[in-house]
């Protein structure tokens, strides 16, 4: 059996390993066009930003030592320019030579990964325009760091590698903006989620200018004078380019291979493409998603490796399957934590999915242990049977724990009934007895089970005021300190002796700091009849969406 593998990182590398492990005298041959194999995308920006201090620790492995370690023909400078699937033969061009030549294989891996996409913007092409992918890249940017010394940079895009890249740049004590065209960053998570990471990032000096696309770039000499689509120029001493990606599926379109309309390379639950004797995997594979069965991609390392290690068996023989992907994904923005796994709740409302959602805002550990910091999760879940649609997990320290138990949980089809048993593991540094997780389970079993009804930040502006009672049960100080507008305040523990107060007649909307002392008075007046609904995630999540929104109106 003779395999020839396209694209050496990250689904290329696992799927040589893997077809070693599996057969010893498999004749393997993986095709690189870069110098770098399995190294490290990841760990680019940190690179950069001095987190990775030594170049050694981007290469995984390198061509030498893949080779000693799974006796693999890795070729690297070594370009794929054409499959012929009639002949079964790939042409490659040695880019150090020059020489072209044929090899023929009985199956074929394609992991050529995604390109970053250039925006057709006029005067986007010069010396101090960078963009992210390859170790060459990073070189570049480190290198025009280190000599030219800007003291600026804009990051054009809002995206995982558009945040990380400003986190590290801004570590270097550049002035940073970031200009991003949609009204948030981080696609992944819904808008108020995103509001949370947003401010954090003003708050650590980062401009954030949403809603506007850049429309031209100058070069002044000495810097870029970079135009809005909004109106508004930027000078800037620098501009990563960090505007998504395009599938690098040029090769198999050519051999007439099925892609979508996005240019994704069609496959099947073996990550076979519409070639029996083709599969492909990683960033330019068509895959399906977990939860609703619909057709998507995913742009993450973690299901390029478990596709690749799936191809390669199957090319062995072994009928294993890809069962699809929850995008489950995380993002380091200065000492703030946004992760996600699942459907989010522009995905359920773009194709339809039943879904209702729940705000939980919990210590990440015990109250009385110095040093907690509030984590932030937000639940999609089905209505009708309660099962984990989606999480999105804002916070500090162990936010990343939360939403991986959430993704394990969703993976296995857990019900918010399900996440009130799990027994996590607690110590007061760690966690609370009841985790957050838990907490998420029991808010949102108390709405399940008809214990509490929710209203959220965006219900506000549409609740007829004149036919309800806005009530806000934190404390006075609390309440001086910032409410939401027609929101009348009675302490929660001056509630029952002021009962009389409020309008039995009325629904009564309550609300409080992030949700828990809003659920505590809602089961005080709903037990003594009154229509009550509860503000999810309090006004932390109202706070975070109304600052977000502040800034588009500006
Ligand atoms: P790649 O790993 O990109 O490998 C494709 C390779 O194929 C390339 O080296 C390319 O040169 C080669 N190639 C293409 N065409 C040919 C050809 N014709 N002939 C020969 N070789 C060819 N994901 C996460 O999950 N978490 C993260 O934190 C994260 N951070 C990232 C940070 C950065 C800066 C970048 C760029 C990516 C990051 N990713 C992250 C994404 C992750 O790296 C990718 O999802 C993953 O590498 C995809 O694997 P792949 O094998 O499909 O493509």
């Amino acid at each position: 059996m003779k395999t020839i593998i396209i694209g050496g990182v990250a689904g290329g590398a696992t799927a040589a390993a893997r077809l070693r492990r599996l057969d010893e005298f498999a004749e393997i041959i993986l095709f690189e066009r870069g110098g770098y194999i399995s190294f490290a995308n990841c760990g680019l920006p940190y690179y950069i930003g001095g987190a990775i201090k030594d170049k050694k620790e981007l290469a995984i492995q390198t061509p030498q030592s893949f080779r000693a370690r799974f006796n693999i023909d890795v070729r690297a400078f070594n370009e794929v320019l054409k499959i012929n699937r009639e002949k079964k033969t790939v042409a490659v061009k040695n880019l150090k030579s020059g020489e072209e030549y044929e090899e023929s294989y009985d199956a074929l891996i394609l992991s050529p990964g995604a390109a970053p996409v250039t925006p057709p913007v006029p005067g986007i092409k010069n010396d101090r325009t960078f963009a992210l992918r390859t170790i060459p890249d990073t070189y570049a940017i480190k290198e025009f760091i280190e000599q030219k010394r800007p003291k600026s940079a804009v990051v054009m895009g809002g995206g995982a590698i558009g945040i990380e890249m400003a986190e590290n740049l801004k570590g270097l004590g550049l002035d940073l903006t970031i200009v991003e065209l949609s009204n948030q960053i981080i696609a992944p998570l819904d808008f108020e989620m995103a509001c949370m990471v947003s401010e954090h990032l003003r708050a650590n000096g980062a401009e954030l200018i949403l809603g506007a696309g850049v429309k031209a770039v100058r070069d002044i000499g000495g810097s870029l004078k970079i135009t809005l689509d909004g109106g508004g120029e930027i000078e800037t001493d620098m501009l990563l380019v960090s505007a998504g990606v395009m599938p690098e599926s040029k090769l198999a379109v050519e051999s007439g291979l099925k892609v979508n309309s996005r240019g994704f390379i069609v496959t099947d639950k073996y990550m076979r493409t519409s070639d029996p004797d083709i599969y492909a995997v990683g960033d330019a594979a068509e895959i399906t998603e977990l939860i609703t069965g619909t057709k998507t991609n995913a742009l993450l390392a973690g299901p390029a490796n478990k596709q690749a290690r799936i191809a390669a068996d199957n090319v062995c023989g072994a009928k294993t399957e890809y069962a699809g992907t929850l995008r489950s994904s995380i993002l380091k923005a200065f000492d703030l934590t946004a992760a996600s796994a699942g459907l989010n709740e522009k995905t359920a409302k773009e194709l339809g999915v039943k879904y209702d959602k729940s705000f939980t805002v919990s210590p990440n550990r015990a109250g009385y242990y110095p040093g907690g910091f509030n984590i932030v999760i937000k639940t999609l879940f089905d209505p009708d049977t309660g099962k984990i649609l989606g999480a999105q997990v804002v916070g500090k320290e162990g936010s990343d724990k939360r939403c991986d138990v959430l993704a394990a949980a969703i993976r296995l089809g857990a019900t918010a009934y399900d996440l009130t048993k799990l027994e996590l593991c607690y110590a007061p540094p760690f966690s609370s007895a009841k985790d957050p997780v838990n907490m998420a389970g029991f808010v949102i079993e108390n709405i399940l089970t008809g214990k509490v009804k929710n209203f959220h930040w965006h219900d506000i502006e549409n609740i007829n005021k004149e036919n309800a009672t806005l009530l806000d049960v934190r404390e006075e100080p609390e309440f001086a300190r910032g409410a939401i507008p027609g929101f009348i305040n009675i302490p929660l523990d001056g509630l029952r002796a002021r009962i009389d107060e409020i309008d039995k007649t009325k629904p009564v909307y309550v609300m409080c700091q992030v949700g828990l002392r809003g659920y505590l008075a809602s089961r005080v007046l709903t037990q003594r009849g009154f229509d009550v609904y509860n503000l999810s995630g309090g006004y932390a999540v109202w706070n975070a969406a109304r600052v977000g929104l502040d800034y588009l109106r500006k």
